[in-house]
């Protein structure tokens, strides 16, 4: 079957499953072509990701972004990004928060994670923070811009963006780090 179809049919089954599970969550689905030689996992979507129905759309995820695209030089719409959750955690405060995903919730679409990369059959995964990485590795260390394998596929592990942006005083060093690593998976990728 055409890799678009089997990931519309997969989404749709998905969209089902977090409708039993997680009630009214709005979900907010991968993004982009596929199959697709590069990868971005990130850990889930927040506020305004559920709002415009897009991954990596908001203060943390565009920070991100622009740091990518800076450094290949190309668009977000020439890499499948997408998140290992698909429906933003949060808690209800005044307003709802986002808060860290539960292990049960990571348990819950990780089935579906894994059909997910085998459809998107990325040679790179850009491991977005540690949520994604230890999806993938739940027994070893992240570590950040430091390759790991997964029989074909290569991983390359990043800070999450908030942490990053939490961090002000070091966010030139952090910036530059970052790139760096994603200068490897550029490399890697021949791009
Ligand atoms: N935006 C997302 O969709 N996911 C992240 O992990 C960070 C920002």
């Amino acid at each position: 079957m055409d890799a678009r179809k089997e990931l519309d049919r997969l989404n749709n089954t998905l969209k089902k499953a977090i409708e039993g599970r997680f009630g009214g969550s709005k979900p907010v689905f991968g993004e982009g072509p596929v199959p697709c030689g590069l990868m971005v996992l990130g850990e889930a979507p927040g506020r305004d990701e559920t709002r415009l129905g897009r991954p990596f759309v908001g203060k943390g995820g565009s920070f991100f972004i622009k740091s990518f695209e800076e450094t290949f030089g190309m668009g977000r719409d020439r890499v499948y990004i997408s998140n290992v959750l698909k429906v933003w955690p949060n808690v209800e405060t005044k307003r709802l928060r986002t808060r860290a995903p539960e292990k049960d919730e990571t348990e819950f679409f990780l089935p579906f994670l894994m059909k997910e990369i085998g459809i998107v059959d990325p040679k790179v995964i850009l491991a977005v923070g540690k949520t994604a990485f230890s999806a993938l590795f739940p027994d070893d260390e992240f570590r950040a811009g430091e390759w790991i394998a997964s029989g074909n596929r290569k991983i390359m592990p990043v800070y999450h963006p908030s942490y990053i942006l939490r961090r002000q005083k070091s966010l030139e060093g952090s910036v530059r780090e970052l790139k760096g690593a994603l200068l490897k998976v550029r490399e890697e990728l021949g791009l």
